[in-house]
């Protein structure tokens, strides 16, 4: 592992890696394995037995739920020792958020106590703030709330109207504004609050405590799901807020706000791996239960279809998440040397990988809502019953396309930042997308033969990277620095990204699997499956963003290598997905 190549954030566009050089879940050791089994046991004694409960809406309840996981040291995963944590590497940081992921609005819940409500403290606070909060926060003692949107402030979040005006004695900020929804807001001790200094062009960040006098928290909001979370505005009505409780320096709050953004999206992306392994694990299980015509509704096609297209696309995120993760952690050892401190290197790496988790972030959310959205459907009628998991499932799984940057502005940012770090040198991107433009006969010729298996595989990934590169330079030939307002192409060219990048980790994964098992036949199954479908996306994303940008001339050469560069082998995918689901229905339970 020594001589291992680690790529920059959005450097997969222009480079390959070997199998050898990414991490995969099969590789955890036993620790981990064993915090991830308290993990889960927690949830199936303390959260499922409520969680009808807590659905009513029952803050004291969720309150008390949390707390509990605090005494058993869940909340202080991410959290370094020295401030009473249990320091985990980030790959065990997101193990934790997968697992915490199967328990519905608790999930939530416990995600912005331990993510956005604790974790600014720890990655941006001195050291006195560190020890007054942190080590009561890791504990579950205190409970914590991010608090950046507004009324009229939310993807753009710069724009907010909370204000902070410094005391005549220099002692206090005062805090006036209205803050809207806060996950936790209910219950929460301790807030992280954005607001502007003066008349600041950017925002600062502060820690509120609930108690100050002038805050006021409103009812919780009336959702569609994750009924058991609290979400609710918090109005802040001259509040003193101590001049000590200024989070970075003043005008950092919006650099701090994005940077968590970055983790809360990561931990999202590891978050909806565990919801969609429970609901595949609930499809499964009401598969192999119920009969119609005679016989289980597992032996239908149409069901093992199903089945089968919610494990490739859980398979294929979860390939992603703990291939970023492990590079997030690599990151964090080297950054530390430098900067000697954990809390820093760990926000610097997460913020380096931006692109990857812009990506986890999209794919896995939408991933979820196609799992839970199938799931509904194997169950037929039930799925529709307030009774089930799966229609619970349902209705929680639509947040994750909102919140921590809408799926619309993180799709923007997948091609936004890759670019900025291309032009800032990170990685050739445009000079080796121009030399491949102006050699489009060439490309139109080439072929992946068929060879060895995985290379065949790669060969199409490389491909796949090919039509992203010829995307981005004739989108960037046609509009220059105007290409931001062309959202629809810049979607085209995020949706590429995305697909190629999972599919790629997928890829990886897959063919370091090989060497640590005996009979990889149903992991072949998934692959086959995932890039021809992904051929398929590729394929439709470039052919909008082309011809939306009225080439011309060179339209017909592009084509035609859009043409080639997407062409795979045809796989039987019937039979492919239906031995993918037959192990799934053999085991009863998701275990792949
Ligand atoms: C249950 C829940 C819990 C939440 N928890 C928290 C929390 O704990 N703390 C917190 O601070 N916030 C929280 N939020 C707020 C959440 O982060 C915002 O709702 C989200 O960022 C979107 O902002 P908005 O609702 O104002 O939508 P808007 O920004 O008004 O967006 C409306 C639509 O326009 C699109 N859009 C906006 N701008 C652009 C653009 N430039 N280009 C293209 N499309 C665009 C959006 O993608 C969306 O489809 C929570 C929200 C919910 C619903």
């Amino acid at each position: 592992m020594e001589n291992k190549k680690v790529l920059k954030s959005g450097e997969f566009l222009v480079e390959e890696i070997n199998a050898a050089d990414i991490f995969i879940p099969e590789e955890f050791d036993e620790e981990q394995k064993m915090i991830a089994q308290s993990c889960s046991d927690f949830l199936e004694a303390e959260v499922y037995p409520i969680i009808t409960d807590l659905e009513k809406g029952n803050r004291e309840l969720m309150k008390q739920v949390l707390k509990k996981s605090g005494e058993l040291g869940l909340m202080g995963i991410s959290v370094p020792e020295e401030f009473g944590g249990f320091g985990q590497s980030f790959v065990t940081q997101m193990l934790v958020a997968e697992i915490s992921g199967a328990g519905f609005s608790f999930s939530v819940a416990f995600m912005a106590h331990c993510g956005i409500g604790t974790l600014p403290i720890v990655y941006y606070g001195n050291e006195e703030q560190r020890s007054r909060y942190i080590p009561k926060l890791a504990a579950g003692e205190l409970l914590g709330a991010y608090c950046l949107t507004e009324p009229g402030a939310g993807s753009d979040a710069n724009s907010g109207k909370t204000n902070a005006t410094l005391s005549a004695d220099g002692k206090y900020y005062i805090l006036n504004g209205q803050k809207m929804w806060i996950t936790n807001a209910g219950f929460a001790d301790t807030q992280i609050v954005f607001a502007k200094i003066d008349n600041d062009r950017v925002l600062s960040a502060f820690i509120v405590e609930s108690a100050f006098p002038g805050v006021v928290i409103g009812p919780d909001e009336h959702k569609m799901g994750i009924k058991g979370s609290s979400t609710a505005q918090i109005y802040y009505n001259d509040v003193k807020v101590p001049v000590e409780n200024l989070l970075g320096k003043r005008g950092e709050g919006f650099r701090i706000a994005l940077s968590i953004l970055h983790m809360g999206r990561i931990k999202l992306g590891a978050n909806v791996v565990g919801a969609a392994k429970k609901t595949i694990t609930d499809s499964v299980k009401y598969a192999n239960e119920r009969k119609q015509f005679g016989v289980l509704i597992s032996s239908f096609g149409a069901i093992k279809h199903k089945l089968a297209s919610q494990v490739i696309k859980l398979f294929a995120s979860e390939s992603a998440v703990y291939r970023v993760s492990k590079d997030i952690d690599d990151l964090i050892g080297k950054l530390k040397i430098d900067c000697g401190d954990t809390g820093r290197a760990t926000i610097e790496a997460i913020s380096h990988y931006a692109v990857e988790a812009a990506i986890l972030k999209v794919y896995g959310s939408e991933m979820l809502d196609f799992v839970a959205d199938e799931a509904v459907q194997v169950h037929g009628g039930m799925g529709y019953s307030t009774e089930m998991d799966v229609e619970r499932g349902y209705r929680d799984s639509r947040i994750n396309r909102i919140f921590e940057g809408t799926n619309e502005i993180n799709r923007l940012l997948v091609v936004d930042t890759a670019m900025k770090r291309a032009r800032k040198g990170d990685f050739d991107l445009f000079g080796k997308a121009e030399k491949l433009y102006n050699e489009l006969d060439k490309i139109s010729r080439e072929e992946v033969k068929g060879e060895e298996y995985f290379k065949e595989k790669s060969g199409y990934i490389s491909n796949f990277k090919k039509v992203i590169l010829i995307c981005i330079h004739a989108a960037v030939r046609k509009f220059e620095k105007g290409l931001i307002h062309e959202q629809e192409i810049l979607n085209n060219i995020a949706d590429m990204m995305i697909e190629t990048y999972v599919s790629d980790s997928l890829a990886l994964r897959i063919e370091k699997l090989n060497s640590l098992k005996d009979d990889i036949a149903v992991y072949k199954d998934i692959l086959d499956v995932n890039i021809y479908d992904t051929a398929e996306i590729i394929r439709k994303s470039a052919y909008d963003a082309v011809f939306s940008l009225d080439l011309n001339e060179d339209a017909c050469a592009v084509v035609k290598a859009i043409e080639t560069l997407t062409k795979v082998k045809g796989v039987n995918v019937k039979s492919a997905r239906r031995r993918i689901a037959d192990k799934l229905i053999e085991d009863n339970i998701y275990k792949f």
